[in-house]
């Protein structure tokens, strides 16, 4: 991967029973959306005059399978981890749009696992290719909610069963070290020895999520769920005591719908992530290195084509288009 700083920026759709073919074409470039709505037809779909519509992205997974969007989009950026590079990849939409099938999948079906489990599989096997390399692998589970930082793999969360025990007010905070990476102090990262173990953290993760959304009487629509893999190598065949350290940021982002009420023209990343949450300032700090020149950093703007969502599509479709600008 290149040092660009430049967010790859790839648009997926959801299908739908009722696709709106008339309203949003995908040309044959299969990077360039156009979307017509008739003014004198089916008017009141969007607050605007404006009957066309044309957006330029890196990439367009239309009807794509999983796999598909794996290899387009995590598989790169996965290899850069081997080569020290960090990592970012970013779910963006409104609810329903598809954020969490793209990332987490249906774990219940195999071919409809997401980027994670597909990501931590590749990870290890990239790590059996390497007999000469010394790996380890660590996770991490952060969910920030109402600019607080939750500890999805916290101990206390998963021993004590009873509900009570759930603590979001937890000593997160995060620090920036030397290199100019930025860590979450306190947040739990555990070791990861095999594939399943990753998986375990995850799965422990989610449903450590889904009992402080049902205890916190939160909607988690509204919360950022960020799963960080870490990857430590060494050389066994080199004397040298050189480390490489490199990180993967997997994030399933809040319901962007909120925002659509925020018109801005940010032109950096800064902005632009800033933007994502209203005022959200852990999620940027916790992603402020994914503007440095050493992470590899995606956008998947999910849209939900139907007609009636056209005003939300419309509206990610600009947001991904500022980021494409950073
Ligand atoms: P979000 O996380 O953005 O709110 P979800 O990922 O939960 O949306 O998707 C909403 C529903 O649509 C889920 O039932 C999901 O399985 C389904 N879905 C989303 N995208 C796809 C897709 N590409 N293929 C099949 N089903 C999808
Ligand atoms: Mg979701």
């Amino acid at each position: 991967m290149s040092k660009s700083k430049h967010v790859k920026v790839v648009l997926r759709t959801r299908p739908s029973s009722n696709f709106a073919q008339d309203i949003i074409n995908f040309g044959l470039d299969k990077k360039s959306t156009h979307i017509h709505i008739p003014k004198d037809t089916e008017g009141g779909y969007i607050n605007n005059q404006q009957e066309d519509w044309d957006f330029k992205f890196d990439s367009i997974l239309h009807n794509a399978s999983q796999e598909n969007v794996f290899e387009e989009c995590a598989a790169p950026i996965v290899k850069g981890l081997f080569d020290g590079y960090n990592g970012t990849i970013l779910a963006y939409g409104q609810t329903g749009a598809g954020k969490t099938f793209t990332m987490t999948g249906a774990t219940e079906n195999f071919k409809h696992r997401g980027l994670i489990p597909r990501t931590i599989s590749q990870i290890y096997k990239d790590i059996a290719d390497r007999p000469q390399t010394a790996c380890s692998v660590r996770v991490s589970y952060l969910e920030i909610y109402n600019e607080q930082m939750i500890d999805l793999l916290s101990k206390n969360v998963s021993e004590n069963n009873s509900q009570d025990q759930f603590q979001i007010e937890s000593n997160l905070n995060v620090v920036e070290d030397k290199n100019g990476n930025s860590n979450v102090r306190g947040l739990t990262s555990e070791i990861a020895n095999s594939e399943e173990e990753a998986l375990n953290y995850l799965f422990e993760g989610e449903t450590n999520r889904s009992i402080s959304e049902h205890q916190l009487n939160k909607s988690s629509t509204r919360s950022h769920c960020i799963f960080t893999i870490y990857i430590e190598m060494r050389s066994r065949v080199e004397s040298s005591e050189k480390v490489i350290y490199s990180k993967l940021n997997l994030v399933d982002l809040a319901g962007s719908e909120r925002l659509s009420k925020t018109h801005t023209t940010g032109v950096s990343l800064k902005e632009a992530i800033e933007h994502i949450p209203y005022r959200q300032s852990k999620l940027t700090n916790v992603l402020r290195d994914a503007l440095g020149g050493n992470c590899n950093t995606l956008l998947i703007a999910n849209i939900w084509g139907e007609k009636e969502h056209i005003e939300e599509t419309i509206s990610t479709l600009r947001f991904a288009t500022r980021m494409m600008c950073v």
